[in-house]
């Protein structure tokens, strides 16, 4: 299960959204909680991700077959909202930036919202994020904390319908940093309930978890109900295998920095250094056929839609940025 792989297939895109920078906005805010863990210079990394980058990397990807899962954050770093307005940008640049995701990325990536900020708590009856600037108030870390299943249902369908609004099609959502790592069932059952509810999906899953070692990263499906109606339900927990290789540490060992120019040759090349490096992992086809067998058809679309069925699929996680 765990061979190195030198053909890439498949990537979760983390902390991607349109055109914010969430490293530069974000950042900020995470050092006002933890000082001394966020020390990066965060005025020298550039506020935006430009499209024109988003774009050759979508066309090298859709070149080589690459698909897998890019998150838009709803509200990235409180700068704004994706299906509103986002200050520091035009409304036509924020629409262009939509209608790339939707025409280039939407047919081969499944788009997630990455939680409502990425940053801070946000109250969801009025918009605005909670006062206390503290971990139990960030979304990376305290604020799921004791969230009921309809709490949770509610905070994940705010995040949601933004990216409806904006005329994104999600079936699925992606946790930042360790949200959800200690409401797992509240987790599970409240995307199965929040993406049954804003968008009708058949069967939602999200990201949370990825391992490493020699647990099993067959898709998980959770909650599974009412099958012999015609209305069967469950949620899928889809597992990354491989770590985060080109966030923070990686980037630094592979030369990529934040703060560089964005050069998407620059990022495919590192990406395919890394798939030889053994960063990718290849799935055998026995463990294809675990999962088939294990997940059963009610996910099979799903697993369908992350990776290829062949004994080539590998993936990886990386983030554009050097957050969690
Ligand atoms: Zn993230």
């Amino acid at each position: 299960m765990r061979p190195s792989a030198d053909e890439l297939d498949s990537l979760i895109i983390d902390d991607s959204t349109c055109l914010v920078n969430l490293a530069h906005f974000g950042i900020p805010q995470f050092a006002e909680v933890f000082p001394d863990n966020y020390k990066q210079d965060w005025r020298k990394l550039p506020r935006e991700i430009p499209d024109d980058f988003v774009r050759e990397f979508g066309h090298w990807c859709g070149e080589h077959g690459v698909k897998g899962k890019y998150s838009i954050v709803p509200y990235p770093a409180m700068v704004g909202w994706v299906d509103r307005v986002l200050p520091g940008w035009t409304k036509q640049e924020l629409e262009a930036s939509l209608k790339l995701v939707r025409e280039l990325m939407m047919p081969n990536w499944d788009i997630h919202p990455e939680m409502v900020s990425h940053t801070r708590g946000i109250d969801t009856k009025t918009g605005r994020p909670y006062p206390e600037a503290t971990a139990a108030f960030m979304e990376n870390w305290g604020f799921s904390v004791g969230m009921s299943v309809d709490q949770m249902a509610d905070y994940v369908a705010y995040g949601l319908r933004i990216l409806k609004n904006a005329g994104l099609e999600c079936e699925g959502m992606t946790t930042p940093g360790g949200f959800g790592s200690r409401s797992m069932e509240s987790l599970a059952q409240g995307t199965l309930q929040a993406c049954r509810d804003v968008y009708g999906t058949q069967i939602p899953h999200y990201f949370r978890d990825l391992y490493t070692d020699d647990r099993s990263v067959a898709p998980l499906v959770q909650y599974a109900s009412d099958l012999e109606t015609d209305n069967p339900k469950c949620v899928v927990s889809i597992i990354g295998c491989t770590g985060d290789w080109l966030g923070s540490s990686a980037a630094r060992a592979t030369g990529w920095a934040a703060g560089t120019a964005w050069n998407a040759a620059r990022w495919i090349s590192t990406l395919q250094r890394t798939c030889r490096a053994g960063g990718c992992h290849r799935s055998s086809a026995a463990e294809n056929r675990r999962s088939s067998s294990a997940t059963g058809r009610a996910c099979i679309s799903t697993v369908r839609r992350w990776a290829s069925t062949s004994s080539r699929r590998s993936s990886a996680v990386l983030k554009p940025a050097t957050i969690t």
